[in-house]
């Protein structure tokens, strides 16, 4: 019996084969959250210095940070500590185990790592085993895969940075489009429809909101975020995804503001609470559309 039969006829296997393959992508992520806001953020300072004429390397990082390595992308320069630059190795690098063995301590300086990293690497896991589980051997499961580690790179990102890079909300659209030419998640008829409601709903949001208020209540990223998900699971997935995301970042906004202080004036992202009923909606749609739309049903 050959690997791929062995995964495709033992779904205890393939589930394994899942979990392990999301830590490991877990792993990966972990410098996309990281590296892909300083990637954007330099080839921003670049394009500003080249508008005003100036030599690109005085301002391409802001004074008082240090300079980033030159070649710097989600490959290169390997990954290192941040407080002593002790190389890490690659059995300091097994998603969540070596965490854990280095009790959460730099081996080079003994400086806490942030249990974000283990975190991000059991979500993806565990999200990815679930995902094998629930959709099976087959073209569903890898386009759930590609969704959840996307949607997780974005919330992450959107947490820190209060953005959606379209490096990852563009290819997104387009390949859940591409999956949906097959029919994976649902028609190509209802994936277009998707991503061009699930745009303009919350670019009429905004809208209404800047001219009501005077205040941007949420940014493009957002718009292009719930385009993607109408792109993989349609156009009527769509009213589920902002009612599940409203009510969770309503419940999670007020918390902050009460219990925390979190001052009304800092933004909160949005991006997370739209990934997470992205994810939702990938899972459970079906089952929760049709139990609204009878709970609606004349008897
Ligand atoms: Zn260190």
């Amino acid at each position: 019996m050959s690997f791929l039969e062995l995964l495709q006829t033992v779904p205890a296997a393939f589930v394994s084969a899942c979990l392990i393959l999301g830590l490991m992508v877990g792993s990966f992520l972990n410098v996309v959250i990281h590296r892909l806001p300083k990637m954007m953020e330099r080839a921003w300072r670049q394009q500003c210095a080249e508008l005003h004429g100036e030599p690109s390397q005085t301002s391409t990082h802001p004074e008082g940070e240090p300079a980033l390595p030159a070649p710097y992308n989600l490959i290169v320069p390997r990954s290192a500590c941040p407080h002593c630059n002790h190389a890490i190795s690659a059995w300091e690098n097994i998603p969540v185990l070596s965490y854990l063995l280095l009790r959460g301590k730099c081996k080079g300086c003994g400086a806490a790592i942030s249990p974000r990293y283990p975190i991000i690497e059991a979500i993806s896991g565990i999200l990815s085993a679930y995902a094998a589980a629930h959709f099976g051997f087959g073209p569903a499961a890898a386009g759930a895969l590609l969704l959840i580690w996307a949607l997780l790179a974005l919330t992450a990102i959107d947490f820190d940075t209060q953005l959606l890079p379209d490096d990852i909300t563009l290819p997104l659209l387009w390949a859940g489009l591409l999956f949906n030419l097959f029919g994976v998640f649902t028609n190509l008829q209802d994936a277009v429809l998707g991503a061009v409601i699930g745009y303009l709903a919350l670019w009429c949001v905004y809208w209404l909101f800047k001219l009501i208020t005077g205040k941007e209540g949420m940014g493009y990223g957002d718009f292009k975020l719930l385009a993607a998900l109408g792109a993989w699971l349609g156009w009527q997935m769509l009213p589920l995804i902002i009612l599940l995301s409203s009510l969770v970042g309503a419940v999670v906004g007020i918390t902050l503001i009460v219990a925390l202080k979190h001052g009304r004036h800092i933004p909160i992202p949005f991006g997370p609470y739209l990934a997470g009923g992205g994810v939702i909606a990938l899972f459970w749609g079906p089952t929760l559309t049709q139990g609204y739309l009878q709970l609606f049903a004349m008897p």
